[in-house]
């Protein structure tokens, strides 16, 4: 997989789509499992999880504990969620908060949603006054993640801020979009422009 891919609702991933090499993480902690069904331990890509894992310790080391709490999730699991919302919610609120099946990034295996331990207890209760948010937001690129829907960015992901959502793109294109204040979208609207000139030259 490219790890510049798009993926929402104009770009979707097929249903055979299902990550080859998914590994079921460790969050380091048995309390997780207090907390969470064993059978939910989150799945991500094996070449992303060492990225995350560096990540993670630096940010154990400045009191931060972070840790993915949903991964990978088929074609199928949100069709369900979608299904569920649809029913309960009607078509167009559920189509304002829930990704439909192909356009979710979890399809891909390598974006996740965090949550922390904050004095052993957990919470996935993420908000961008937290200082765990706050640490990943000006430490995040140098590992290769970005946060995938920002706060002012929403007329152009299509999708509601989520502090949580975090999506692995390399540390070089990462580093280049937060330097650029970019989102995916944009990277590829200026990439497909640049592309479609050298095209005409
Ligand atoms: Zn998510």
């Amino acid at each position: 997989m490219d790890y510049d891919i798009l993926i929402n609702k104009e770009h979707k991933l097929d249903r055979s789509f299902v990550p080859n090499d998914l590994i079921i993480t460790d969050n380091n902690d048995d309390n997780f499992h207090n907390y969470k069904d064993p059978s939910l331990k989150p799945m991500i890509s094996s070449a992303v999880w060492p990225y995350f894992q560096l990540m993670q310790e630096a940010a154990l080391k400045e009191g931060f504990h972070i840790i993915i709490d949903s991964g990978y999730r088929s074609y199928d699991y949100q069709q369900v969620i979608w299904d569920k919302n649809v029913l309960e919610k009607g078509l167009e609120h559920t189509s304002k908060y829930v990704m439909m099946p192909g356009a979710s990034e979890h399809q891909s295996g390598i974006a996740f949603d965090i949550a922390y331990f904050r004095n052993g207890a957990y919470t996935d209760d993420v908000t961008s006054d937290d200082p765990e948010y706050a640490w990943l937001i000006r430490n995040a690129h140098l590992y290769g993640f970005i946060l995938r829907y920002p706060q002012g960015k929403e007329g152009i992901t299509g999708i509601n801020f989520e502090p949580w959502h975090f999506r692995f793109v390399g540390v070089e294109l990462a580093s280049y979009l937060f330097a650029n204040d970019m989102t995916l979208e944009e990277y590829h609207l200026v990439k497909s422009q640049k592309d479609s000139s050298i095209k005409l030259a």
